[in-house]
């Protein structure tokens, strides 16, 4: 059993822990040395052994920890190092010295990262010393704690991570990934790929435009199908019952950027699109994709005159989804609530994606929740409530 003291003792860490994480400018693309050293000297002195994980394509690294035997099995807590840029300009405080203010008679702790997910980062480095105590003399099984690189700009960081685990490093049976939830369960989040089409045409003289061929009226025709198709997509897969589980309860597309010619006396030879489309997790994200090679392949065919439009489509990332399923990794949460008594909730889903789902498509199932609400992520601001904290340090003390 967890006392009372215990517990705040645990908290009041998860504060300092906090504050001092929330004070490294680990922007997202930026060397995140000083944060991982932080982390790394933490963990060290409590007698564990941490691992650097990079595969050198970047100045960044992961870092991995098990507490307990190092073995497979057991459960991984991972959440990202890095956060969103902050000028400051807007924030009521410093965005890189955690404060704590009242607001209605709870108190808020301000500062960037201190939700989306340093937060849950403090939460779980407060535990380690109990986590390694519950471990001493007994077989009971490891928990491995990973801290990750280049979230916010496409889970790049994971990436090397994963390939390791099984081979350098051990396989966890499941994975919570700590990003905000408020501490509800999370299962399923759509996949996100981001296209850049670019359609070449023929510049000539603005006066004669027949000799030419307009890659932004070609652009525009594959602008128009892109909105007609999203309709249809739209309607297409609402009909799936278990669509109704996410927010908007379909797959979309969305046309996010247009650049195209150089100048209006000049008939504009290259136009460049920027697009996405985010998939229900069960839908093939190939599918759009496909549809717009075959559309525009069509449209270049049938110009006049022989005329040609040349279209490429280039993947710019992509993110897969998370599929809604029981899984082991809710099986975690469930024993977490239960020694908590505290009755389980049913999972939920979530509107952006995260590293879960590549864990997932690694075969690890994956499980999203983590304290304080995505409402307070990425803004002017951004604070985490400290009962979110304590909250989590309480369920997670059972582990
Ligand atoms: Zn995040």
């Amino acid at each position: 059993m967890i006392m009372e003291q215990q517990l705040e003792k645990i908290s009041q860490e998860a504060v300092r822990i906090l504050s001092d994480l929330v004070s490294f400018r680990s922007v997202s693309g930026s060397d995140n040395e000083d944060i991982i050293t932080y982390i790394a000297d933490y963990l060290i002195s409590y007698g564990l052994s941490p691992k650097r994980i990079s595969a050198g394509r970047s100045h960044s690294n992961n870092l991995f920890v098990t507490i307990g035997e190092s073995r497979d099995g057991g459960v991984l807590l991972s959440g990202h190092t890095d956060i969103v840029p902050a000028s400051g300009a807007g924030w009521d405080s410093d965005p890189f010295v955690l404060s704590p203010r009242q607001v209605c008679g709870e108190e808020m702790l301000y500062g960037r990262g201190a939700c989306d997910m340093k937060g849950f980062l403090a939460a779980i480095l407060a535990l380690v010393p109990r986590w390694i105590e519950k471990r001493l003399g007994c077989n009971k099984e490891p928990i491995h704690l990973a801290f990750t690189y280049d979230e916010e700009i496409g889970c790049i960081g994971v990436d090397d991570l994963i390939a390791e685990l099984g081979s350098c490093l051990p396989r966890p049976d499941a994975v919570l990934v700590g990003e905000p939830t408020l501490l509800r369960p999370a299962d399923g989040h759509k996949s996100a790929s981001r296209y850049i089409t670019t359609v070449k045409g023929v510049s000539t003289h603005s006066s004669r435009p027949a000799s030419g061929v307009n890659a932004i009226y070609g652009a525009n025709h594959l602008i128009a199908e892109l909105q007609r198709f999203a309709g249809e997509i739209q309607s297409r897969s609402s009909r799936d019952p278990e669509a109704r589980r996410f927010d908007p309860p379909y797959s979309t597309i969305s046309l996010g950027t247009i650049h195209g010619g150089t100048a209006i006396n000049v008939v504009a030879e290259q136009c460049e699109l920027g697009w996405e489309a985010r998939a229900l997790p069960w839908e093939d994200p190939q599918q759009y994709l496909r549809h717009i090679e075959d559309f525009s392949r069509h449209l270049s065919e049938t110009l006049p005159d022989g005329k040609k439009l040349v279209f490429t489509h280039r993947l710019d990332s992509f993110l897969p989804g998370l599929s809604p399923k029981a899984s082991k990794a809710y099986g975690y949460y469930q024993a977490m609530m239960v020694a908590g008594n505290k009755i389980p909730q049913p999972t939920t889903t979530v509107a952006f994606g995260t590293e879960a789902g590549k864990y997932d498509q690694a075969g690890i199932p994956a499980l999203i929740w983590g304290p304080g609400s995505i409402d307070r992520a990425h803004g002017k601001n951004e604070y985490i409530e400290k009962q979110q904290l304590v909250d989590c340090c309480a369920l997670l003390s059972k582990l």
